[in-house]
């Protein structure tokens, strides 16, 4: 799959740049956030270059799915199934996304507060 050379993650699929990497298939890699904001931060981002959320097309919506499934296999391997995460996708600059690219968080490891925004 052709790659974006001014896009991080898709670099960092190619293999460009380095990752903490913990999973990668044919469609999805896994790997530690750079900045992590709780014990356990992970990111799960689809290899195809697509910027946000908002481009998703609906034959692309069933990746969102595939995104939740590699975060169920992390969270079990990461050992917190039973304590719990959370997942959150920013879209757009209100969203608070930073990257180009679409990704899921994954944050856990600790007791995360209510406030959402
Ligand atoms: P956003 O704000 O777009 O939802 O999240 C982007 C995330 O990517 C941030 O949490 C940031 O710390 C992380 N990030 C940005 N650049 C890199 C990088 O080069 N490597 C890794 N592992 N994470 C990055
Ligand atoms: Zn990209």
């Amino acid at each position: 799959m052709k790659e974006r050379t001014d896009c991080i993650f898709c670099r960092i699929a190619a293999g460009e740049i380095g990752s903490d990497l913990l999973y990668q298939d044919n469609g999805i890699i896994a790997f530690r956030d750079i900045n992590p904001l709780a014990p356990t931060h992970i990111l799960i981002v689809p290899r195809k270059h697509i910027s946000s959320l908002a481009e998703l097309s609906e034959d692309e919506a069933t990746l969102t799915g595939t995104m939740v499934n590699v975060a169920n296999c992390l969270a079990r391997s990461e050992g917190i199934v039973e304590r719990g995460y959370r997942l959150v996708i920013n879209c757009g600059r209100e969203g608070g996304q930073g990257v180009a690219h679409l990704h899921m968080h994954f944050l856990g490891g600790r007791q995360l507060g209510n406030q959402l925004g």
